[in-house]
C-alpha cells in the first residue's frame, strides 16, 4: 500500500511538473511570438501596403503614407535597414527600387515613404500615378547596414537629395533612445533650399539634442543670405564638420552615385579606414 502510495505521489509529481513545463513553455512562446506577429514585413515575399495619404512636400517630392493590416502593426524594419518596393514604369515593365521609410517601429500601424520623383524615372513613375486607396508590394528588410546602440561614439553622415532617408532613420532611433549618447555630425549637400527634404524635422532634432546632432547644410545654388556651405561637399568640409579618423567612429554615406564616388575618394583621402566607411 505504501508502495502505491510513494509511486502515486512520485506520479503526481511528474504529472504537475509536466503541466507547469507546458504552462511555461506555451506563455514564453506566447511572449516570444507576440512582437514578431505584429511585424509585417516578409523577407521573401512582397506583401501589399495600401495608400491612405500623400501630401506634396516640394514640386517633385511627396510623403506617402501606407496603413499597416491593424492598428497595433510594426513594420519590423531594423534601424539602417531599407525596403523592395515594386511598381510599373511608363512602359508597364517591372521595377524594383530601394526605399527608407522615415518612420519606425515606434511609429505604430503605418509607415511613410518620402519619395523624390524624377521626371525620366522609371519608378519615380509608379509614385507619381499611385492614387489613394491603391496598393504598393514591398519586399524586406533589406540592408547590409544594421545599428546597434553604442556600436560607435559617433557618426559622420554625408547625405545628398533623397540620400537623407536612411540617416534620418538612424539619427531619429539614436536621438530618441535616452540610453544612447551615440554623436551624430550631418553634412547634407542639396542643389537649392527648396530642395532640402525634411528640412523641419531635422531643425527640430537639432534644436531638441544640441550636444548629440549637428547638421551643416550644403547647397549648390545657395540663396543670398546663406550661413552653410556652398558648391559640392569638399574635404574640408568633412574635417571641419565629421569626427576625426578614429576606431569608434563611422561616416555613412548615401546620395546619387557621383557624389558617392568622390565622398569615398574624400575620406580615403583623410585617412578613413573602409572599416569606418559605409555606403547604403
Ligand atoms: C538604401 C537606399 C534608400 C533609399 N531611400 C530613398 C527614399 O527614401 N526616398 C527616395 O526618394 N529615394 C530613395 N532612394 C533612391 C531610390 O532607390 C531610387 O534610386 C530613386 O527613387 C530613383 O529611382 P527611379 O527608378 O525613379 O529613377 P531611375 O530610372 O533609376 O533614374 C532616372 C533619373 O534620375 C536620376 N537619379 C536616379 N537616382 C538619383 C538620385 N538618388 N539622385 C539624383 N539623381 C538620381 C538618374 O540619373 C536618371 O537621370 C534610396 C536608395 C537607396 C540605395
Amino acid at each position: 500500500m505504501e508502495v502505491l502510495q510513494a509511486l502515486d505521489s512520485q506520479v503526481l509529481i511528474g504529472l504537475v511538473a509536466a503541466l507547469v513545463a507546458i504552462v511555461v513553455g506555451a506563455v514564453f512562446l506566447f511572449s516570444s511570438r507576440k512582437p514578431a506577429s505584429r511585424a509585417c514585413l516578409d523577407p521573401e515575399k512582397f506583401k501589399e501596403f495600401k495608400l491612405v495619404k500623400r501630401t506634396k512636400l516640394s514640386h517633385n517630392v511627396a510623403k506617402f503614407t501606407f496603413i499597416l493590416p491593424k492598428t497595433d502593426s510594426i513594420l519590423g524594419l531594423p534601424i539602417g535597414q531599407h525596403l523592395s518596393c515594386r511598381g510599373k514604369d511608363s512602359q508597364g515593365e517591372e521595377v524594383i527600387k530601394s526605399y527608407t521609410p522615415t518612420t519606425l517601429d515606434s511609429d505604430v500601424g503605418y509607415f511613410e515613404l518620402v519619395i523624390k520623383m524624377y521626371p525620366q524615372g522609371r519608378m519615380s513613375h509608379h509614385f507619381r500615378e499611385m492614387r489613394m486607396g491603391d496598393s504598393l508590394a514591398v519586399k524586406g528588410p533589406k540592408g547590409r547596414f544594421k545599428y546597434q546602440p553604442g556600436q560607435v561614439s559617433a557618426f559622420g553622415m554625408l547625405a545628398g537629395g533623397s540620400g537623407i532617408t536612411p540617416m534620418y532613420q538612424v539619427s531619429r532611433a539614436i536621438l530618441e533612445n535616452p540610453e544612447d549618447k551615440t554623436k551624430v555630425h550631418l553634412i547634407y549637400a542639396n542643389v537649392t533650399l527648396e530642395d532640402i527634404l525634411l528640412k523641419e524635422e531635422l531643425d527640430l532634432l537639432a534644436k531638441r539634442y544640441p550636444d548629440r546632432f549637428k547638421i551643416y547644410y550644403v547647397l549648390n545654388q545657395p540663396p543670398e543670405v546663406w550661413d552653410g556651405g556652398v558648391g559640392f561637399v569638399s574635404k574640408e568640409m568633412i574635417k571641419a564638420h565629421c569626427p576625426a579618423p578614429a576606431a569608434d567612429i563611422k561616416i555613412l554615406r548615401c546620395g546619387p552615385p557621383p557624389m558617392n564616388k568622390a565622398m569615398g575618394e574624400h575620406l580615403d583621402a583623410l585617412g578613413y579606414s573602409p572599416e569606418m566607411q559605409f555606403q547604403f
